[in-house]
C-alpha cells in the first residue's frame, strides 16, 4: 500500500511535509483517523492536536483550526495556525490562556466572549501537546 504524503500549511509557512502512515486529525466533528486508501474527503477542523506515524516516530501538532483534504493518498491540510509540539512557547501558552481566563472571567461589556473562549481553546490545545512532548520526553 502507498504510503500517505501529508502537507501542513498555513498562510505564512509551509509546517510540515513527509510520508507519513497514518495521521489522526481534529476534525469538527470529532478526531479523524486517515490511512493510506482513505476515499476523497474534504472536511474542517477545530482546534485540537493533530498527529502523525511515520515508522514508528510520532509528531504531533496544534491546530487552531482550518480544513482538511484527503486525495490520491494525499493529505493537505490548511490551517489557521499550526505550530510542532517543540516549536511551542510553553509560557506564550501559559500568559494567553491566562488572559483568555481572566476575560472571561470578567465579563466586561467591551469583551467579546466568543473571541476570548476561542483564545483560550487555542492555549490549551498548545499547552496539551507541549506538555505532552515534555512527559514523552522526560518520563518520571
Ligand atoms: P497570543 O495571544 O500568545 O498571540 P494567539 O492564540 O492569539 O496567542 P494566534 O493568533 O493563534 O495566537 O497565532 C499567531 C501566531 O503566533 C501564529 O503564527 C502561531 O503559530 C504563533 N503562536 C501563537 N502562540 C504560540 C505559542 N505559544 N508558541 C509558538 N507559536 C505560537
Amino acid at each position: 500500500m502507498p504510503a500517505l504524503h501529508l502537507d501542513i500549511v498555513t498562510a505564512e509557512r509551509l509546517v510540515y511535509s513527509d510520508d507519513v502512515d497514518l495521521v489522526v486529525a481534529p476534525g469538527s466533528v470529532g478526531e479523524l483517523g486517515i490511512l493510506p486508501g482513505h476515499a476523497a474527503l474534504l472536511t474542517t477542523l477545530q482546534p485540537g492536536p493533530l498527529w502523525a506515524r511515520k515508522n514508528s516516530e510520532e509528531v504531533t501538532l496544534a491546530i487552531s483550526g482550518g480544513f482538511l483534504e484527503v486525495r490520491d493518498n494525499r493529505v493537505l491540510v490548511l490551517a489557521d495556525t499550526a505550530e510542532r509540539a517543540e516549536e511551542i512557547d510553553l509560557e506564550r501558552a501559559r500568559a494567553a490562556e491566562e488572559r483568555a481566563r481572566r476575560l472571561l472571567t470578567e465579563k466586561q461589556p467591551t469583551t467579546d466572549l466568543a473571541r476570548a473562549e476561542a483564545a483560550l481553546r487555542r492555549s490549551q490545545v498548545r499547552l496539551k501537546v507541549a506538555r505532552r512532548r515534555r512527559a514523552v520526553e522526560a518520563p518520571r
